[in-house]
């Protein structure tokens, strides 16, 4: 199938309120135009120089998400255009993106990153440190940002009732969150999970961005 047909055949099981990410990482310009004039508008990409490359030359009206670990001395070169950081999993790394969207006098969304695969190498915050940053950190000082929710990764396995797990559980704190710490914000509204392999179990279980690559371009 092509790139287009592709898009339509996944957006045919989203409902209405999922927001599709094509993530377009290693992808060459020609694809992502063909799925840009298919109708797509949203792309994530996971690297901060080939992301600010395919930003210089294709359409204006694309929203590029960044979904890849950001390291602090890289937020400068997105910081600019980027409609949505994923993967925030340091206070650090917020002050980093707060200080940069001041100088463009905007606001970037972020979310932060949860760790909830078994996987040692995945990146993230536990339950507990993210509750412990919460409780700890004011987020109203941080007036060039605005948290949006949470992002995670399940862990890679056939195995669909560990991945709905992980997911429940993401959720299950998001809403938790939601409700301690977010109330007052109305941004506070974005769960995103699921990939090519797992995004049906993560509509399932409340997700709101799924982030699909290969069921999209094809294997990388
Ligand atoms: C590459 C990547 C995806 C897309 O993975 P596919 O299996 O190709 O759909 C989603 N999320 C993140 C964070 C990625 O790095």
């Amino acid at each position: 199938m092509s790139i287009a047909q592709n898009i339509t055949s996944i957006k045919s099981h989203l409902p209405e309120h999922v927001k599709l990410l094509a993530v377009s990482k290693f992808q060459s310009e020609a694809d992502i135009l063909e799925a840009y004039y298919a109708g797509q508008r949203i792309f994530a990409e996971n690297k901060v120089q080939e992301l600010a490359a395919k930003y210089e030359n294709l359409p204006k009206d694309i929203q590029w998400h960044f979904i890849g670990h950001l390291q602090s001395n890289k937020v400068k070169f997105i910081a600019p255009f980027v409609h949505t950081i994923h993967a925030v999993d340091s206070l650090d790394l917020l002050e980093k993106i707060n200080k940069e969207a001041e100088k463009y006098q905007r606001k970037i969304p972020c979310l932060f990153e949860i760790h909830i695969a078994q996987e040692e190498t995945k990146y993230g915050f536990s339950a507990n440190e993210i509750i412990h940053l919460c409780k700890s950190t004011n987020f109203k000082n941080f007036s060039n940002i605005q948290i949006c929710g949470l992002m995670g990764m399940a862990t890679y396995t056939d195995n669909t009732e560990q991945i709905r797990s992980e997911f429940k559980k993401l959720n299950n704190l998001f809403r938790y969150l939601k409700t301690d710490f977010f109330s007052e914000n109305s941004y506070f509204v974005e769960l995103s999970m699921g990939m090519s392999s797992d995004f049906q179990t993560a509509v399932e279980e409340g997700s709101t961005m799924v982030r699909i690559g290969t069921s999209i371009f094809g294997e990388r």
